[in-house]
């Protein structure tokens, strides 16, 4: 009796050794939008966070604004006609 526990616990150990062994592995470097000294502006149409040299500046009605891509830049424009025409 004593033994099989002996083996149980045996093999719980290996199961977790090989487990975590087999498991897989996470990057410990996350690329983080973040940068120092780097200015982050917010797309306002996908909500998504994007270094300002890389962003496609639309000024509308005298207002700058951000976009990804110019998919999202027609899409706030489609979006500020709307309201003006309702
Ligand atoms: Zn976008």
């Amino acid at each position: 009796m004593f033994r099989l526990l002996i083996w149980l616990l045996l093999g719980y150990i290996g199961f977790r050794i090989i487990k975590t062994l087999t498991a897989p592995k996470k990057p410990l470097s996350s690329s983080s939008t973040h940068h120092t000294g780097e200015e982050t502006v917010q797309d306002p149409i996908c909500k998504m966070y994007l270094a300002k040299e890389d962003a496609i500046v639309g000024t509308l009605n005298g207002t700058r604004h951000y976009f990804c891509s110019m998919d999202c830049l027609e899409k706030f424009r489609e979006q500020l006609d709307h309201t003006h025409q309702s």
